[in-house]
């Protein structure tokens, strides 16, 4: 049912217009920033009726297991890593049981994420920092973070936002794609994108305007053929276009629950409209 609903939501695109979004009027005039920063605000807004039930796509019951599922989803998806956690926390539920792991033991259950030996390093190191740093706890600031061994700005605001409440922008490859294509930036550095995001979008916002972002990235304004004839935000989108614009060809592109498959979590949360991914083997 809740799949029909969205898809729904999603094929009832709106025609482009020239004000903000869609095909531009030849000679009309640049947009002025307090035009674009409302534009931004309304694709948000926009995007919080279509992915009313946008979260992490990361399965976890702890800081500690978002921390590890993170840095394990780098260059993987996050269905690959979600169907290798549930072994992996069964084995090291802690970081001190995780730092006293065999490393062979450990880069063969993280082996189906993919570059096994560098992640299974991190692992490691950051567990043991965990450890010897911080008490066995995931610290709850940025500073104390990213001073842990192969975490970053991303993992650290993917954590601090989603298990801490800590707001914080994701910036992934789809955040700076669609930010992109929506003409808010022009910066290409992650760390700028987000400087320039977080000038335009409110604090509060922050964390579920990325998993929004990332849900539309995923799910319909990919990036090698967006489904711009399936879009919801067609009007505020300068980009219109550059994907396939016809409405059914457009449908087919569309993944997950948008197009009928299953999600990237076994164990996603309640309001989510479609099926759970299958776990390993299934
Ligand atoms: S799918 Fe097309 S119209 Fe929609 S946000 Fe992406 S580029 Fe813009």
């Amino acid at each position: 049912m809740g799949e029909q609903v969205s898809a729904e939501r999603v094929t009832q695109a709106k025609p482009p217009k020239t004000a903000g979004g869609g095909k531009k009027k030849t000679g009309s005039r640049p947009e002025t920033r307090l035009a674009m920063v409302r534009r931004a605000r309304r694709i948000n807004r926009e995007l919080a009726e279509v992915y009313y039930y946008a979260h992490p796509e990361l399965d976890f019951d702890n800081p500690f297991q978002l921390l590890v599922a993170t840095v394990l989803s780098a260059q993987t998806t996050d269905l690959r890593v979600n169907q290798t956690t549930p072994a992996l926390f069964a084995a090291y539920p802690t970081p001190e049981e995780m730092a006293a792991a065999d490393p062979e033991r450990l880069e063969e259950l993280i082996r189906p994420t993919g570059f096994f030996r560098n992640k299974a390093k991190s692992l490691l190191g950051l567990s043991a920092a965990l450890r010897d740093r911080f008490g066995g706890e995931v610290p709850d600031s940025l500073e104390d973070m990213v001073s842990l061994p192969g975490v970053g700005r991303k993992t650290a605001h993917v954590v601090l936002g989603n298990a801490f409440g800590r707001p914080g922008l994701t910036v992934d490859t789809h955040f700076g794609r669609l930010v992109r294509r929506w003409r808010l930036t022009e910066q290409t550095d992650p760390e700028k994108v987000e400087a320039e995001i977080a000038g335009i979008i409110p604090r509060s916002e922050w964390t579920m305007f990325s998993h929004r972002v990332v849900f539309h990235g995923r799910r319909i304004c990919h990036s090698r053929k967006p489904a711009c004839g399936a879009c919801p935000i067609t009007h505020l989108c300068p980009s219109y276009g550059e994907g396939e614009t016809d409405p059914e060809k457009a449908k087919k592109l569309l993944k997950y629950e948008m197009g009928g498959l299953p999600g990237q979590r076994l164990k996603p949360p309640a309001d989510y409209p479609g099926q759970p991914a299958p776990p390993p083997g299934a």
